[in-house]
C-alpha cells in the first residue's frame, strides 16, 4: 500500500518538475527588460533563489499557458468546523471568483457538519467534496490536527486526484486573482504581521524543549500558519512531520507557543520552499486601521485574500 502511494506521488513530483521542457506557443506579451526591476520596493528573490511572488513580477498568461499543458489540478484543503462553517459560503464564493480560475480544482472540505456545507453554483471543471471528520473541543485541538488530518488524505487520496494542495484557513475571503503564479513543490507565505522585522522578534518557538525551537541566530522569514503548499508529496511530507513533532512535544507536555504555525516555520527553515508568497497573498482586515508601520501598511496595495479577526 505505502509503495504505490509513493510511487503515485513521485510521477506527480516529476511532472511538476517537467515544466521547464514544457513548449510554449507563440504569444504576444511585453518583454522582459533586463536593466528594469520589476519591483523596486521589495525583495523579489531569496537568497536561495526561490521567486518571492509578488504583484508586478510575473505574467499570469504565460504561466497559465505553461499550467494547462500540464492539465494541473490543484486541491484547495479548507476546514471549517464547528462554528467555523459560517465562513464557508464567502470563502468558496470568494474563491470560484479569484482562485485558480480557468484551471481544474478540487475544493476539499473537512467538515463535522456536512449539511451545513452551503449548495453553491461552481464552475465546469472544479468540484466540492466534503470530507467529514470529527471535532474536537478545543480550538487548537482542531486547529492542530489538520496536520494528520491533511497528511493522511494526501497519502490515501489526494496523489490520485490532484498535482498540487493548497492548504489554507477557511476564516478568508478572497479578494484578488491568486493563481497558478504561486505553484511550485513547496510554498510558504509571508505573515503580513512580522514582514520587515528582525528574526530575533519573530514569535518562533524558543524553548529547546520543544521539536518546533529555533535559535535566536536563525530563520529567514515568519511564515503564516494560514497559507501554504506545494505539490502532494511535498505537503504529505511537510504536514506529516509537522504532526509528528507536535505527537513529541505532547509526550514531553510541551506545546509550542503558536502551535502548527511554530512547526511550520521550523519545517520551511529546513527545507527552504521553492516560492515564498509575498505578504499580498494573505492580508489581515486588522493591518489596514492601523498606521503603526506605515511601511508595512504600504504594501497592501496589492491585497489577494483578507484574513478576518478570529472567531472563538
Ligand atoms: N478551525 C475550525 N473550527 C474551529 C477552529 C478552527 O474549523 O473551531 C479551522 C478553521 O479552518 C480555521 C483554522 O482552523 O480557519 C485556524 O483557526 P483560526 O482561524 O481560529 O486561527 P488563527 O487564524 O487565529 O491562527
Ligand atoms: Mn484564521
Amino acid at each position: 500500500m505505502l509503495g504505490s502511494t509513493s510511487a503515485g506521488m513521485r510521477k506527480g513530483v516529476s511532472k511538476i518538475h517537467g515544466l521547464e521542457s514544457i513548449k510554449s506557443s507563440k504569444m504576444v506579451y511585453l518583454q522582459p527588460d533586463v536593466l528594469t526591476p520589476s519591483r523596486k520596493d521589495v525583495l523579489v528573490m531569496t537568497p536561495w533563489l526561490a521567486p518571492i511572488i509578488w504583484e508586478g513580477t510575473f505574467n499570469s498568461a504565460i504561466l497559465n499557458e505553461q499550467f494547462w499543458r500540464q492539465n494541473t489540478t490543484i486541491g484547495l484543503t479548507v476546514f471549517s468546523v464547528k462554528s467555523y462553517v459560517i465562513f464557508l459560503k464567502q470563502f468558496l464564493l470568494s474563491a470560484e471568483m479569484y482562485f485558480m480560475v480557468g484551471h481544474r480544482v478540487n475544493y476539499y472540505i473537512f467538515t463535522d457538519r456536512p449539511d451545513y456545507v452551503p449548495h453553491i453554483n461552481i464552475q465546469k471543471g472544479r468540484q466540492i467534496i466534503i470530507l467529514t471528520v470529527r471535532s474536537y473541543a478545543r480550538w487548537e485541538d482542531i486547529s492542530m490536527h489538520r496536520m494528520e488530518v491533511i497528511s493522511n488524505f494526501s497519502q490515501q487520496r489526494f496523489h490520485r486526484e490532484v498535482d498540487y494542495l493548497v492548504c489554507v484557513d477557511v476564516d478568508m475571503k478572497f479578494s484578488d486573482h491568486v493563481g497558478v503564479e504561486i505553484l511550485s513543490p513547496l510554498f510558504g507565505t509571508l505573515h503580513p504581521g512580522y514582514c520587515g522585522l528582525s528574526r530575533t522578534d519573530f514569535p518562533y518557538e524558543r524553548r529547546p524543549q520543544s521539536q518546533a525551537h529555533i535559535p535566536e541566530d536563525e530563520g529567514d522569514f515568519y511564515y503564516t500558519g494560514a497559507f501554504f503548499g506545494g505539490s502532494v508529496a511535498e505537503v504529505y511530507s511537510l504536514t506529516k512531520a509537522c504532526h509528528d513533532a507536535m505527537m513529541f512535544d505532547r509526550v514531553n507536555h510541551i506545546k509550542a507557543t503558536r502551535q502548527g504555525e511554530s512547526h511550520l516555520n521550523k519545517y520551511l527553515l529546513y527545507h527552504k520552499p521553492f516560492k515564498v508568497l509575498s505578504p499580498e497573498y494573505l492580508w489581515n482586515h486588522n493591518m489596514l486601521q492601523n498606521t503603526w508601520d506605515q511601511q508595512v501598511v504600504n504594501l497592501s496595495s496589492n491585497i489577494k485574500c483578507f484574513r478576518f479577526v478570529t472567531m472563538e
